[in-house]
């Protein structure tokens, strides 16, 4: 392994896992613009590009939920086509694969993208031919990533056993779990048990978006009463932790029982500190997490929103943590030992790719 400290640059060369990333979330500026020209979507506040990309960061930054909301409102805008789904689909995996992620579980909800008329089956079929077409280019600059899906169900709907019926309908060909997403508070986990029940008697997999804005009753009912695999976010587990005026750290029950179980906790730092769970990088949770051992791996949820890659997501946390790459592998491996992938083809990437990557970097 290279004894060089990470670079932006040289982390960008090394094998990357991706477990949390929203597809409307993570559009190309240019893309946003065009396809609001393509599809006839007149509600941008602007489309000159560059004024776009700065606006959507802008809003996703001023602390207020409703310019937060109206970001995804534009995205979402503007891929109601299967061509628009398909092209942002294709471009979120040369994205990824162009940063150096080698496998990426990228998540939607299927319900926002029928405002004119598509059924949840063709937004799911547009979504996966995008990614076959953004995978076939990048290997074509010899880039190679594996592309899956989680299909979201939003809590404040009332759809979650209709989407996960259609996760496990469409698992053979791409679809690797189900997830919840949207607002917390007044809408906890346990409203969608039927749902979850659903997808364990399938023998399916899913996360729950839990413990960001909302605190440890949120995460107690992902795991306890849904059964939730991971926890998207998760970062609020910490309200379960204190360190005593002798410096000792003790876990409560909760934290312990997160810990001792291995529960994945997808951590998407700029995010945090746009939405408020998080006061700035360096005084992110996550430090004390990856210290305390807790199965922590690193995203970037919203891309376009937080003007971030998940090289960018690891610089600043090499800034602030002083991590070498040692730690990036660890989160690296942490992250593909979690996915929602057969053990042989997650031990394959963690040997023949991941392990391979590290040992080769530039000395
Ligand atoms: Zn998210």
């Amino acid at each position: 392994m290279s004894d060089l400290a990470p670079t932006l640059e040289t982390i960008r060369t090394a094998p990357k896992v991706l477990l949390h990333d929203h597809l409307d979330g993570g559009l190309r500026p240019r893309t946003v613009a065009e396809l609001a020209e393509a599809t006839g979507y007149r509600e941008l506040p602007t489309t000159d590009v560059a004024e776009l990309e700065r606006w959507f960061q802008a809003a996703a930054n001023s602390g207020s939920l409703e310019s937060y909301l109206e970001t995804f409102a534009h995205t979402c805008g503007v891929m109601q086509t299967e061509q628009a789904l398909v092209r942002v689909a294709a471009e979120a995996a040369e994205d990824l694969a162009e940063d150096g992620v080698v496998y990426a579980e990228v998540r939607y909800a299927p319900e926002l993208f029928v405002e004119r008329g598509l059924s949840l089956e063709a937004v799911v079929e547009a979504v996966q031919e995008g990614f076959a077409e953004g995978t076939r280019r990048a290997a074509e600059r010899g880039r190679r990533i594996h592309m899956a899906t989680l299909l979201c169900a939003m809590r404040q709907h009332a759809r979650a056993l209709e989407i996960a019926e259609l996760a496990v309908r469409y698992r053979d060909v791409g679809v690797a779990g189900f997830d919840i997403a949207g607002p917390e508070a007044g809408f906890p986990p346990t409203r969608n048990l039927d749902a979850f029940e659903y997808i364990r008697t399938s023998n399916a997999h899913f996360t729950i978006h839990a413990g960001e804005a909302f605190g440890l009753a949120s995460i107690w009912e992902a795991i306890q009463h849904c059964g939730a695999e991971r926890l998207g976010h998760g970062v609020r587990i910490t309200d379960d932790i204190k360190t005593d005026e002798r410096g000792e750290v003790h876990l409560g029950r909760l934290a312990g029982y997160v810990r001792d179980r291995r529960t994945p906790l997808e951590i998407c730092p700029s995010s945090n500190v746009q939405t408020g769970a998080a006061p700035s990088i360096a005084e992110h949770p996550l430090g004390l997490l990856a210290r305390l051992r807790f199965r922590v791996t690193v995203n970037t949820d919203n891309r376009l929103m937080s003007g971030c890659t998940l090289s960018s997501e690891f610089a600043e946390l090499v800034d602030a943590f002083g991590y070498g790459w040692a730690d990036i592998q660890w989160f690296t491996i942490n992250a593909m030992k979690s996915a929602f992938l057969d053990f042989d083809r997650r031990l394959d990437l963690i040997n023949n790719v991941i392990k391979p990557g590290y040992a080769k970097l530039p000395n």
